[in-house]
């Protein structure tokens, strides 16, 4: 047996054969033709990408009607980069001058680009290398006749192995036979990640030594909760595993039933459970999971796989379409997060030195006034279709939270001015994530309308560790005490100025952690849509007394450990299947 970790992208256990499908760097032989073949060559290399774009077009078409257009625009992506003429000149130019075949000539050009790619500090730009091997890898197998790798075609279920996959592999799977898949490559982040969340198959990204550990028909578990690959289970760990997945399954019956019961406490005080998402299309899966609204709307992800900047009427149908679908309950929209590990193509191609710290989110915005303005034009026109609320990221003065209030006013009464209907009144809150929010929250707190405490990001800031480096996992921690006591001062300083607080870090998706963000006063939490049938049980599971007096010895408390430890004990007394 073998035991490997790695990212945990999607949740969920799956068991079964393992299917190999790719060994990484297929090699290319270098390959010389004759001077007088260079035409031939070059219309058997347009062929394929003719032929390539007919395959790419279609992929996009059909995951745009399986989740939507969102995700089919990362096709788009793809098609531009096949479709660039610079690439085009460059390939021809090494077929007529120094005579490669085709294929050698498409690995040599994309293997270059995806370097350039790779060697840009933050991960998400150095994911979209993983787009260019997919283009390459394909276009080969165009020009060679292979039958491209299609999971659609799988007769028997599988867990597929991989060194990396694309977003267009995952696409293609079939959810019914690819029980669940892992990869060497990939982080959190990446478009594959994305994907596989969209259409929920248990995934591990980030193993690292895979293929060495795994061959086709060995027995793998894939332990998506925790970032495990178990390769060749031993007789008991396989039935440990066993009866982990027959838990989860009576575990989601029971979750079932409780989605249109409301998340109270045992003492009868009401939780708000709103959801977290990124694209529009998810919105169906947060009403079925029971959640009452959307609490973070990341909106940067308009930007993603596209190289095209979204102008107005792009902004304001995905709004419009979250907003409508919500029918009346509220929608937290949050204005562009760029920056640091979400980069446009443009900011790609400029790295910063200091990502996380550098010219990133509202900052970003308030430099970008044409961009802030436009996207504040289209959240204002889709004010009226339902309750909207307006939230900035990464405020940490007060000055920049003045300055987008004003720009927000002036592009209201712009709107006013020209007869375009839009809620003055719309509420502005902001993200508590930088601990100067929080220091501040005194004087931030009475000029919002609401607050959302950004964990993911305030861990980050306070600890000093780059959210987004595995060599620092280990001290990023949501229970470290000077963390806990930033929130609990966000929390007080909001109650002192009556302001609703809610948290939206990945924090609040993680039942260990309910009982304390209660007992710190929290009464409105948003979490990843999957995660609302269980923190709706946990609220349903504990009282306010028993929250304050853990939150009350928590704050006592030294170190993460420690912290983490006592939490799981007390959920445990109270709701022991919540703890994993
Ligand atoms: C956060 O920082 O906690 C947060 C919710 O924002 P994001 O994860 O998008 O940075
Ligand atoms: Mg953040």
């Amino acid at each position: 047996m073998q035991k490997l970790e790695g990212i945990a992208v999607s949740p969920g256990i799956a068991i079964g054969e393992a299917l190999v499908i790719d060994r990484e760097g297929g090699h290319i032989p270098r390959r010389f033709l004759p001077p007088s073949a260079a035409d031939a060559e070059l219309l058997r290399l347009d062929g394929a990408i003719q032929g390539l774009a007919g395959e790419i077009s279609r992929d996009r078409d059909a995951v745009a009607k399986e989740l939507g257009a969102r995700y089919g625009a990362i096709f788009d992506a793809h098609l531009q980069m096949l479709r660039d003429p610079i690439l085009r000149g460059e390939l021809e130019q090494l077929l007529r001058e120094r005579h490669f075949s085709a294929e050698y000539a498409v690995n040599r050009t994309l293997r270059r680009y995806a370097k350039v790619f790779q060697s840009l500090e933050g991960s998400f730009v150095a994911e979209r290398a993983t787009d260019i091997n997919d283009i390459e890898k394909r276009l080969i197998r165009q020009l060679s006749g292979q039958p491209r790798q299609d999971f659609s075609k799988l007769t028997s279920p599988a867990i597929v192995l991989a060194h990396d996959l694309t977003p267009s592999e995952t696409a293609c799977m079939n959810k019914r036979l690819v029980l669940g898949f892992a990869t060497d490559a990939g982080g959190p982040g990446s478009h594959t990640a994305i994907v596989a969340q969209g259409m929920e198959i248990p995934a591990v990204l980030g193993v690292g030594n895979l293929l060495n550990e795994a061959a086709s028909g060995d027995l793998v578990i894939i332990d998506g909760d925790h970032g495990n690959v178990i390769v060749r289970p031993d007789e008991a760990t396989l039935a440990e595993y066993r009866r982990r997945v027959e838990h989860q399954e009576s575990h989601a019956v029971e979750l079932e039933s409780l989605r249109d019961l409301p998340a109270q406490t045992g003492d009868g005080e009401r939780i708000t459970l709103l959801a977290n998402i990124e694209f529009p299309q998810e919105v169906a899966h947060c009403l079925e999971r029971g959640s009452e609204g959307i609490g973070l709307y990341r909106t940067e992800f308009l930007y993603l796989g596209t190289t095209v900047e979204p102008d107005e009427d792009v902004h304001y149908r995905a709004y419009a379409e979250v907003v409508q679908a919500m029918q009346g309950r509220p929608v937290v929209i949050r204005t562009l997060d760029l920056g640091a590990d979400k980069l446009t193509h443009l900011q790609a191609l400029e790295p910063e030195r200091n990502p996380f710290l550098g010219l990133r989110s509202i900052r970003l915005s308030l430099r970008h006034l044409p961009t802030f303005r436009t996207q504040l034009r289209a959240i204002l026109r889709a004010s009226v279709l339902g309750d909207v609320r307006i939230m900035f990221p990464l405020i940490s003065t007060v000055m920049e939270l003045r300055k987008a209030k004003m720009i927000l006013a002036d592009v209201c009464e712009d709107l006013e001015e020209h007869g375009i209907p839009c809620r003055r009144d719309v509420p502005v809150g902001i993200m508590v994530e930088v601990p100067a929010a929080a220091v501040m929250i005194d004087l931030l707190a009475p000029a919002v309308d609401f607050l959302s405490i950004g964990t993911n990001d305030l861990i980050q800031y306070t600890l000093a560790v780059d959210r987004t480096n595995k060599d620092v996992v280990n001290l990023y921690n949501s229970c470290d005490p000077a963390v806990l006591r930033l929130i609990a001062q966000t929390c007080d300083g909001a109650r002192r100025c009556h302001k609703p607080v809610s948290l939206c870090g990945q924090m609040s998706s993680n039942p260990i952690y309910l009982m304390l963000l209660l007992g710190l006063g929290l009464r409105q939490l948003s979490v990843s849509p999957s995660a609302v049938p269980e923190i709706k049980q946990a609220c349903r599971a504990v009282t306010i007394p028993q929250c304050e007096a853990v939150a009350a010895r928590v704050l006592t408390m030294d170190n993460a450990r420690d912290i983490k430890q006592f939490l799981r004990e007390e959920l445990r007394k109270v709701a022991a299947d919540l703890v994993h």
